[in-house]
């Protein structure tokens, strides 16, 4: 059978799967993720840990998903909020000890292609796909095609700047953007939980979490209409590991989006749960794998 590792890098942990050529996930492992490392640490331990995989899986080639803002043409990474020691590396150099064919893809364009692949977009042309977690990743698919910008770098929905008070701090370096008001980091910030433990609280009744999602819902349906007038997008995929308190923010997601639409755009808006949920950026890598090189 012909398969393909592919690797999701978070900020927190490492996912490795062999995917057969059809989208079956074979096997998962996981392995911690350090943020606090040298660059040339991570690449060692990356090197072993996929030297160890081809040694036991005859795989045709290397996905990875990485949390970075790449520039295409060079290979050079730009900017890495959660893998801060990344940023300036250039992959071209540092991943040539891959002795198959590779790919690397921004982790929020993998879950994008997830969906596109064999999730929620499939049957689109056109459409957004949403990774909510640590930050606000995302992702356009548009007329049957990822957009990635002249230069690699688009689609930074998180960075949206819906504050201009300069009173909130984004990952980023900038204040004010959707990612600040959204994300898990910012539900942390406000309430001192966590994502998961905020889903936890919420679905006991909890009304202080029950709150914080109410109002992230509201925000990230501001976002989400303002970027349906600019694209006339009808699908908003939602994913990411914040995505599973779906049914905790989606009302007031869907009152924001339909507030800040247009009348046009906004007839059509559907804001939906990812299926595929945590796979959808492994899966996406390895579609763009195939895409690149066995066609
Ligand atoms: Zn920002």
């Amino acid at each position: 059978m012909e398969t393909i590792l592919a690797i999701d890098v978070g900020g927190t942990h490492q996912r490795f799967s062999p995917i057969d050529f059809k989208g079956n996930i074979l096997e998962k492992m996981t392995y911690p993720s350090h943020r606090d490392i040298s660059s040339s640490a991570f690449f060692q331990s990356l090197e072993d840990r996929i030297s160890d995989h081809l040694k036991k899986n005859l795989c045709k080639g290397v996905a990875l998903a990485l949390p970075v803002v790449l520039e295409e043409q060079t290979g050079e990474v730009q900017d890495a909020p959660n893998l801060p020691f990344l940023v300036g590396q250039n992959l071209k150099e540092s991943l040539s000890f891959l002795s198959v064919p590779w790919i690397v893809e921004n982790d929020a364009n993998s879950a994008l292609l997830g969906e596109a692949w064999l999730g929620e977009g499939q049957k689109e042309s056109s459409f957004c796909c949403l990774t909510l977690g640590t930050g606000i990743g995302s992702g356009l698919f548009l007329n049957g095609k990822l957009w990635k910008g002249v230069r690699g770098m688009a689609s930074e929905m998180g960075h949206l700047k819906i504050d201009f008070s300069g009173k909130t701090p984004c990952s980023c370096g900038g204040h004010g953007c959707l990612e600040a008001f959204a994300s898990a980091s910012a539900l942390h910030k406000k309430t001192g939980y966590s994502g998961e433990e905020l889903y936890q609280k919420a679905g006991q009744g909890d009304s202080l979490a029950l709150h914080a999602f109410e109002e992230m819902g509201a925000f990230l349906g501001r976002g989400i209409g303002s970027v349906a007038n600019l694209l006339n997008i009808d699908l908003f995929i939602l994913a990411g590991q914040l995505s599973q308190a779906f049914h905790f923010f989606y009302p007031s997601c869907h009152r924001g989006a339909q507030e800040s639409a247009m009348k046009g755009p906004r007839q059509h808006l559907k804001i939906v749960q990812s299926k595929l949920g945590d796979d959808a950026g492994l899966l996406g890598a390895a579609y763009a794998w195939l895409q690149k090189h066995a066609r």
